[in-house]
């Protein structure tokens, strides 16, 4: 079966509609008509019969006796008839009592045809009436009986061919089919016009429903008329208005949910019941590597995270867990989130805990470290200082290189409190460098000077140069000092007696660049990233067998003095060869200012 639309279906009811209409109009128009023009023709021939009636009392008027009068009709009927016949529309006939034809000019077949109306008539005393087709032709037959004074003379019949009427029903037919057909179109368009200026309203209200099925809520229908479809497009428009501001409120609350949980520090994730991601975070990524996760088992090598998820469907109110994953040490909470009427939903937050542990664990090193470094010069005091007492020395060889030792100990211990000491502060946030514009040029022939008395006691030679004419540089006087008195001391303590040790300034663009340079043991490349850390010693021996050594906080003190004045540091040895350690500081500028991104 074919399935219409809407709109043929209005289309083809309306057309079904007027063709009916159509067809009651032709049929009750044809039959009118065709009514009309019978009854008319009815009439003119009955006049017809009383024309001849009074033509034939006419013409008898004063005859004696009634058979007068029927012998008169008789012999003059061809002229009754023709005269008649004259003024009457057909052909008349007129007959004798008998039913015998008196006039000529019938032709013989209605005649025949007349025979039957002639009995009729005479049986009932009456005119008859009858439409017959002769040669597809519609004729009237009538005959009455002609009478004067109650006697009757003979029968006046008449034929009447009604051709006319069918070629006038012809013509009203032909006229109302043109009409009708013109109707028909201008019908339909007006129709097809009316049913798609019903129709739209209904197609854009789909059209819009199916935009918003879309996800567009920003649509609008223009309808201008002020009626029952115009109300409808009104409510629809106002509808599709409110949920679009609904939405961009829902929007709205999202994007700021959104960038509440982007802005926070730990990972997120919120679940429902099925373990469905309902909120997550970019930390999933960076930690996981699981991008655009839809539910918890997304995370196929993540276990723990199904495990907490599991524990907390299983009601357990609060899950703690410490676990490794990429390199990173990972803290992750895990809370139900209850709220009355809602369902039950989860919360695991990730938290990374990597920088905290190594924090921690760099904290019990130094603290041990420090421990360590305390200890060892006090057991070697308090043990000389046991023996001294117990056994009452009385040696002065044995009593002076104890009270020498004695005393090495207690300067080491004060060296490794200062260095502690200069270390904490400068790790502390709240130390600033004060900066005061000094010669670099001054500070270093200052240093070297206060460095070769040390140099001397292993009879170490130490040379320096600098560039006349050196621009300034903003820095901590102090601080400076002692970053090169601690690599100046290095130098010395790694280089063999009797060496040299050159100091060179020299001015590069916008920068001054001071080497110390030692020609002494040298240090292993493999070291040399790790020697800046604190208590760092590449070896434990060897800095101690020199009497001096340190606690390994001479260099870390170097970088962190570097760095607090946009300084780099360079280091080239060569194991056997010696060491030329670089520090290279911004020169104040004209406008007094000086680089920032010096590193370390
Ligand atoms: P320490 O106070 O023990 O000297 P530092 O932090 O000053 O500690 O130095 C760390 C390590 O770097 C030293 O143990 C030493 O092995 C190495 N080092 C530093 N400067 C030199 C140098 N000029 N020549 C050879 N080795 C050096």
């Amino acid at each position: 079966m074919i399935h219409l639309d809407y709109r043929s279906r209005m289309v083809l009811f309306n057309l079904l509609l007027y063709t009916v209409t159509f067809a009651l109009v032709v049929f009750f128009a044809v039959e009118g008509i065709w009514y009309s023009s019978v009854s008319n023709v009815k009439t003119n021939i009955e006049e017809s019969a009383v024309n001849t009636e009074l033509l034939v009392e006419q013409q008898t008027t004063g005859a004696a006796a009634v058979t007068d009068r029927i012998t008169w009709f008789s012999s003059n009927a061809q002229q009754v008839a023709e005269i008649i016949g004259g003024y009457s529309n057909g052909v008349v006939y007129l007959y004798s009592l008998d039913g015998t034809p008196l006039n000529r000019n019938a032709d013989t077949e209605p005649t025949n045809f007349l025979k039957a109306e002639y009995e009729k008539c005479a049986d009932s005393d009456r005119s008859v009436f009858s439409i017959r087709t002769i040669n597809g032709q519609d004729e009237l037959f009538f005959m009455t009986p002609l009478e004067f004074e109650n006697v009757r003379i003979g029968y006046y019949a008449n034929v009447y061919s009604l051709s006319y009427v069918s070629q006038l029903t012809n013509y009203v037919v032909i006229i109302l089919l043109i009409c009708g057909l013109a109707g028909l179109i201008i019908l339909t368009f007006l129709i097809i016009r009316f049913a798609n200026q019903f129709i739209q309203p209904i197609k854009d209200l789909t059209r819009i429903s199916k935009e918003i099925d879309n996800g567009n809520y920003n649509v609008v229908i223009q309808y201008k008329w002020d009626d029952e479809i115009g109300d409808l497009t009104e409510v629809y428009n106002q509808m599709t208005q409110n949920i679009n501001s609904v939405i961009m409120q829902l929007k709205g609350e999202r994007e700021r949910l959104g960038s509440v949980l982007a802005s926070l520090d730990d990972g997120l994730i919120a679940l429902d019941q099925e373990g469905n991601i309902t909120a997550s975070n970019s930390y999933l990524k960076t930690y996981f590597g699981v991008a655009n996760a839809k539910t918890i088992y997304d995370f196929t090598y993540q276990s723990f995270l199904r495990d907490i998820f599991d524990s907390l469907k299983r009601h357990q109110n609060y899950i703690s867990e410490e676990v490794e994953c990429n390199d990173r040490i990972l803290l992750l909470t895990g809370s139900p989130i209850r709220q009355p009427g809602l369902e039950e939903n989860y919360m695991i937050i990730i938290r990374n805990i990597t920088s905290t542990r190594r924090i921690e664990r760099e904290q019990q090193k130094f603290i041990s470290s420090v421990s360590h470094e305390l200890r060892t010069p006090l057991t070697t005091i308090i043990g000389y200082t046991d023996m001294l007492k117990r056994r009452n020395v009385q040696d002065p060889k044995l009593l002076e290189s104890s009270l020498a030792t004695i005393n090495r100990e207690g300067h080491r211990l004060v060296r490794l409190v200062d260095d502690l000491l200069s270390a904490s502060r400068l790790d502390n946030l709240e130390f600033s460098v004060r900066r005061t514009t000094i010669s670099l040029d001054v500070l270093l022939h200052d240093v070297v000077d206060q460095m070769r008395v040390k140099g001397w006691q292993k009879e170490i030679e130490i040379t320096y140069k600098s560039e006349p004419d050196l621009p300034l540089i903003l820095g901590d006087y102090d601080r400076l000092s002692q970053m090169f008195i601690n690599i100046l001391h290095n130098a010395i303590k790694y280089s063999d007696k009797g060496g040299i040790i050159d100091v060179i300034l020299t001015g590069e663009d916008g920068w001054l660049a001071a080497s110390i340079r030692d020609y002494g043991t040298g240090i292993d490349p493999a070291q040399k990233d790790m020697i800046f850390s604190a208590f760092y010693r590449v070896e434990e021996d060897r800095a101690r067998s020199e009497g001096e050594g340190g606690a390994g906080l001479g260099l870390y003190l170097v970088k962190q003095i570097a760095e607090k004045h946009n300084g780099r540091i360079t280091i080239d040895s060569k194991v056997g060869e010696g060491t030329n350690v670089t520090i290279r500081l911004p020169v104040l500028e004209a406008d007094g200012t000086q680089k920032e991104n010096g590193n370390a």
